[in-house]
């Protein structure tokens, strides 16, 4: 560096005036000076004359030259500045524009300056004259980007602001804006943390804080302001620090924007976007969308959570999602597909879906097609977990197709089943059974041990059949004590019947009960699939046909349907048809056998027997059709048209003079429910005048079978109260309940024919019988011995102390006409002489065997 730079050089006059005339020329300005007010001319330097590109006569040039070439108001600047400067010695500087002769117009500066003489007037005015149109140019360029940025400002919604370098806000002219809150920013000098902000941004500002205080850049802080009229604003704002060139923190600059309406939409979108979130997951549904053409299905949040899947790892391609329905179920999942599709219309379906923890749960599956502006662009589908419901469903179903006591299947679920097997065993080459299985005294473990006992004696017989044939067949509980068994077998010759004879021998025999040991047995009718059933109604007909006649050949057996026995019940149902018209056809007659007091050798009463003389087949007996009238319902009509007989007899006798004699009528349990009975028993008693002590209504134990005690002891109490007397027939042939004979008030124990029957040849019989007689007379009934055939048996009956004897060895049944007759005869004789004499009544009554059926 040269040291003599500091200190100016000493220089000439002439050297002075060429460094001035070359510092003008690098200044681009150029010299002027003006000869008086009211001068036309004026001097101009050499540099200046160039800048004008005028030519001058020594320097001196016309003022209008010049002044003619200035723009707009300028020339007249010029000459008002000129004359002021002139009059007032006032300074002055005009900028304007000029045309040079070359055509351009350039931008010149003009300052003029007085000069004073010592008394202080004016005496010249010089000045300069510079050309400024580089520096005009920048300025214009400056102020027309200026322009720009404000025009884009004044039409964008966002603003600029800039703050100091303690952050407070500068006064900023924000676009017109009704919003208070944002005027508030707009009138400045504060923090924007000073601002009236929502509580709840209080956090977030004190990071935008801690973000401006440490001099960082920040984007899209969004916060909301509250004007002074409680209106709110939401304002997103981004800015950066300013330094110096130094790095001095000048402020921050930045813009903003107003996103009330933005944040408000955001928010109703959140909000409904979590109520429906919200929505599915409390009604356990998942939404799901599939849009034509693309690669993968789109499942909402729930349903990842229903299904258990993670979103990040389940493949979502059509296939895998299809490929997790149950095997049917995706077939119908693309059925619902296509035909939405085709339909634009919507359907839905209960599928299986396997879950991620490997369960298959059930969902109702909705499908519609998703139509945008009327095209078709896919599938929108709602998906609902159902598996709780479904689950109900299906134990209400079991309970609906459950016999609650011992968990077996019940009537319903039996007939289903049933169903299902004869169609497989029609179409199918494969055979079956069925199996009706009742239980043999299981009334009487009832009665004797209680409701209770009977009930965990029938889980026993459930869970000893259970035992027995596994899982291989169906088991029922159809009713009270009838159980049904299904069989599915490959063989036709598989043999049912030893299966069931196998049965028999578990179930039947002693079982320990919690009250007691209860005997049952088993009888058990089979139906063989599918030839004894082709309908489900056939197969249920023939088993229970077989178990009938099981029964009916006695109990504990198993009988397998034969079409015989279908005959044997056509015949029945003929027979059932003849007796209805038997009555009307006047076919029927009683016939009456005596009863015979042993004690005075008197015939006290008659038994009235039905008798029906067939058209055809001549006589019938009463074991044959007894029992068809008692399963058809027409012993209700017959045992009324017999009492009343009976009683019209009774009443007949008394009227001719005899000695008064009971009449006996047996009465069915079927007429014991069906009627008002103890009401139809009194108007006969009312219609015909039989006195009623001398009707004895006999009753047998099957009365007791499957009916209420109550209601029983209800109808003999009423009749008992009419002075009817009451009979408890065939003592022994059934279960002989001895609680019937201690509470219900029977008058008279008819003791069954198989008791009688050898009684004086078996001392075991005997004993059996003095104990039922000895017994009877415990509790003050007296007892008639049906059945006596020999004189023998008469004795011991009388040794035994049996009070009334009723047998072949004093008389069979006989006609009305006939029967005191035969009293007649019986009495007549020795006491006891009659009994041991049986030819007598050949020889004295030689028709009586004739009139006897
Ligand atoms: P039950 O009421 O026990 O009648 C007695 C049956 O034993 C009668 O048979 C009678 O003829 C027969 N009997 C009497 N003494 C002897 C004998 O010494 N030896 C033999 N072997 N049998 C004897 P019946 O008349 O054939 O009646 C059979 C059953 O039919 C009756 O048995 C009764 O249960 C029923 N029955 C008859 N008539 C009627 C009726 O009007 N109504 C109802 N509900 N049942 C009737
Ligand atoms: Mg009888
Ligand atoms: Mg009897």
């Amino acid at each position: 560096m040269r040291k003599g730079g500091d200190v100016p050089l000493p220089v000439s006059s002439a050297r002075e005036a060429g460094l001035l005339k070359r510092a003008l020329a690098i200044a681009g300005m150029g010299y002027w000076q003006s000869a008086g007010p009211d001068s036309q001319t004026l001097w101009i330097s050499p540099e200046l004359a160039s800048l004008y590109g005028l030519a001058t006569a020594e320097g001196v040039i016309a003022v209008d030259a010049i002044r003619g070439r200035y723009l707009g108001t300028a020339a007249d600047d010029l000459h008002r500045g000129l004359l002021l400067c002139w009059s007032e010695g006032l300074p002055y500087r005009v900028e304007g524009q000029y045309r040079h002769p070359d055509g351009r117009v350039i931008d010149l500066s003009v300052h003029g300056e007085a000069e004073r003489d010592a008394a202080g007037r004016v005496v010249a005015v010089s000045g300069i004259v510079r050309d400024v149109s580089e520096e005009k140019a920048v300025l214009r360029s400056f102020a027309a980007s200026e322009q720009r940025l404000a025009d884009f400002i004044s039409t964008a919604s966002d603003w600029c602001w800039q703050t100091d370098a303690d952050h407070r806000l500068l006064p900023n002219a924000l676009p017109a804006e009704k919003n208070t809150a944002i005027q508030t920013i707009a009138a400045g000098h504060v923090a924007r943390w000073d601002l009236p902000y929502l509580p709840e941004d209080r956090d977030a500002m004190a990071r935008h804080r801690a973000d401006m205080e440490a001099h960082r850049p920040f984007r899209a802080f969004t916060y909301s302001l509250i004007g002074p009229g409680g209106d709110k604003a939401t304002i997103r704002t981004s800015g950066k620090p300013v330094f110096d060139e130094n790095g001095a923190f000048q402020g921050y600059r930045g813009t903003a924007s107003d996103v009330t309406k933005r944040k408000a939409t955001e928010e109703l979108l959140a909000r409904r976007t979590t109520a429906l979130a919200e929505a599915q997951r409390l009604g356990r549904m998942g939404s799901w969308h599939y849009r034509l053409g693309d690669a993968q299905v789109t499942w909402s949040e729930e349903l990842y959570a229903l299904t258990g899947y993670d979103a990040a790892t389940l493949d979502m391609s059509h296939a895998n999602i299809l490929s997790h329905f149950a095997a049917d179920d995706a077939a119908r999942l693309q059925d619902m597909q296509k035909q939405v599709l085709k339909s634009g219309g919507a359907t839905s379906a209960d599928l299986r879906f396997r879950c991620a923890d490997g369960r298959v749960g059930d969902f109702a599956v909705n499908c519609k097609a998703d139509v945008v502006a009327g095209r078709i662009v896919g599938v929108i589908g709602l998906v609902q977990d159902i598996s709780e419901r479904k689950l109900a469903h299906r134990q209400l179903e079991e309970l609906a197709f459950t016999d609650p006591l011992t968990g077996l299947a019940n009537r319903t679920q039996f007939k289903r089943t049933l169903t299902t097997m004869v169609g497989r065993a029609l179409l199918e080459d494969c055979f079956g059974a069925l199996l009706l299985i009742d239980l043999d005294r299981f009334k009487e473990v009832n009665d004797s041990l209680g409701h209770a006992a009977g009930d965990e004696l029938l889980c026993r017989v459930a869970g000893l059949l259970r035992q027995q044939l596994g899982a291989e067949a169906f088991i029922a509980r159809l009713a009270g004590d009838e159980f049904a068994v299904l069989i599915e077998r490959p063989t036709r010759h598989d043999d049912m019947r030893e299966l069931a004879d196998g049965l028999i021998a578990l179930i039947s025999g002693p079982l320990d009960l919690a009250n007691g040991e209860a005997f049952i047995g088993a009888t058990i009718g089979i139906a063989k699939l599918p030839e004894d059933g082709a309908t489900t109604e056939l197969a249920m007909r023939h088993a229970d046909l077989a178990l009938s006649m099981a029964k009916e050949t006695g109990r504990g057996r198993c009988m397998v349907f034969e079409t015989e026995y279908a005959e044997a019940v056509e015949q029945r149902m003929i027979l059932a048809r003849n007796l209805r018209y038997a009555i009307e056809q006047n076919e029927l007659h009683a016939h009456y056998q005596p009863q015979v007091e042993l004690a005075t050798g008197r015939v006290i009463g008659f038994e009235a027997l039905l008798r029906w003389t067939h058209r055809e087949r001549g006589a019938i007996s009463p074991a044959e059709f007894i029992p068809v009238a008692e399963s058809s319902g027409i012993i209700v009509d017959l045992g009324l048209w017999i009492l009343r007989e009976a009683c019209r007899q009774g009443r007949a006798w008394l009227d001719q003079g005899l000695p008064p004699r009971a009449i006996a009528v047996n009465v069915s349990p079927a007429q014991f429910w069906n009627l008002d009975f103890e009401t139809a028993v009194s108007a006969v008693l009312a219609e015909t005048g039989l006195p009623p002590h001398l009707l004895c209504l006999e009753l047998t134990e099957s009365l007791f079978v499957d009916q209420s005690e109550h209601q029983i002891s209800r109808t003999l109490g009423a009749l008992s109260a009419l002075g009817v007397r009451l009979a408890l027939d065939d003592f022994g042939s059934g279960y002989s309940s001895l609680g019937y004979l201690t509470r219900l008030p029977f008058d008279r124990l008819k003791v069954d024919r198989s008791f009688v029957d050898g009684v004086s040849t078996q001392p075991d019989k005997r004993k059996l019988l003095g104990g039922i007689i000895a017994l009877s007379r415990g509790l003050g009934m007296s007892v008639v011995a049906e059945g006596a055939e020999r004189p023998a048996e008469v004795d011991v009956l009388r040794e035994l102390g049996c009070d009334v004897v009723q047998g072949y060895v004093y008389s069979r049944p006989v006609t009305p006409d006939m029967a005191p007759l035969v009293a007649e005869s019986i009495e007549r004789s020795p006491l006891g002489e009659w009994s041991r004499r049986p030819a007598r009544l050949e020889r004295a009554l030689p028709t009586v065997a004739a009139l006897t059926v």
